[in-house]
């Protein structure tokens, strides 16, 4: 979370002080601002330190519990499900499978950003409402992605979290509207935009307003095309320590198949991950997209065994 002062304001010593005494970290830049960067997630009396307390009391913003699950994360958050909303007998089965592993986030596109016009592009908001039917009631929580400012309302009403494509990285019309949105955003690094770039558009969100961001690395395009993409991990430490942001790793874009999702969630936990984002299908071969690179069942508690073995905790290990 980022906090800022202006150069003169005293508050600024004292608010990093608060930060510190409650046993967590941050950076302090310096330039025409102070710019507090914090590591976790403060106290209420410390934010109302940094002047936000000068505000009417405004109702706690839906899903700050959600964004502090990954900020404060012990062990690293799992996020899972498909590529795409297909159909209710689809998401019924992977909501039963998370239920049984105690996975507590799903993903799926509904509004699906697709290279080729001709590829499946979701169900749009039917593809909402059914994994608002089956997976709210089973207490999931549910991420997806957001294309573009004009779905934002709809996205809103189902979602939990609201993604941002690869794609959509650099659209900044729709980064500064999601400034203005109230729950976390989950912001996805453009498959050719450096670290810098990727951090500039969250700031053009939490400008807007909105500091709950989840930084995702994806993977990026090298010269490499053995996969489909290059997981940066080098990209995953530094995103973190130079944002104060949670990032969590989506293992399955960048392996592009299924065999490679499991090396790679593991070094992305290794480097510090506060998360990981996996696509699972009850059976891959049918998926309408990504079917190469979709974790089965089976592949994907394979997976959970790995990363409890390596991080004892981790939710769906238990
Ligand atoms: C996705 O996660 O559904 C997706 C389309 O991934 P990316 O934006 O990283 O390509
Ligand atoms: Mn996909």
């Amino acid at each position: 979370m980022i906090y800022r002062f202006s150069l003169e304001d005293p508050i600024a010593d004292r608010f990093v002080e608060a930060v510190r005494s409650q046993g967590l970290d941050c950076e302090v830049q310096t330039a025409d601002r102070v710019v507090v960067r914090v590591f976790g997630y403060i106290d209420a009396q410390t934010e109302a330190l940094a002047g936000r307390a000068a505000d009417p009391p405004a109702p706690k913003p839906e899903g700050g519990d959600i964004w502090a699950d990954f900020a404060n994360a012990v062990s690293p958050v799992m996020i899972a499900g498909p590529c795409a909303v297909e159909s209710t007998a689809q998401i019924a089965a992977v909501v039963e499978h998370l239920k049984k592993r105690k996975v507590r986030y799903i993903r799926g596109g509904a509004f699906k950003p697709r290279t080729s016009p001709d590829a499946f592009q979701g169900l749009g908001e039917q593809g909402l409402r059914i994994m608002a039917e089956r997976a709210r009631p089973a207490g999931l929580k549910i991420v997806t992605e957001v294309m573009d400012r004009s779905q934002i309302d709809t996205v809103y009403r189902h979602a939990d979290v609201l993604q941002v494509g690869s794609r959509s990285m650099f659209n900044y019309t729709l980064l500064t509207a999601l400034g203005a949105v109230d729950k976390p955003i989950l912001l996805k690094r453009g498959m050719a935009a450096t670290v810098d770039e990727w951090l500039q558009s969250a700031e053009y969100i939490s400008r807007g307003g909105n500091d709950r961001i989840i930084l995702c690395e994806r993977g990026i395009r090298t010269f490499e095309t053995n996969s489909r993409n290059t997981l940066d991990i080098a990209a995953i430490a530094r995103a973190r320590s130079q944002s104060g942001y949670p990032v969590i790793a989506d293992p399955s874009h960048a392996a592009g198949r299924a065999e490679l999702v499991e090396p790679l969630a593991l070094a992305a936990v290794a480097a510090g991950a506060d998360g990981l984002m996996v696509e699972l299908h009850p059976d891959p071969r049918q998926a309408l997209s990504d079917s190469a690179q979709a974790l089965d069942f089976a592949r994907f508690d394979a997976l959970l065994a790995k990363l409890a073995a390596m991080r004892p905790g981790l939710e769906g290990t238990a």
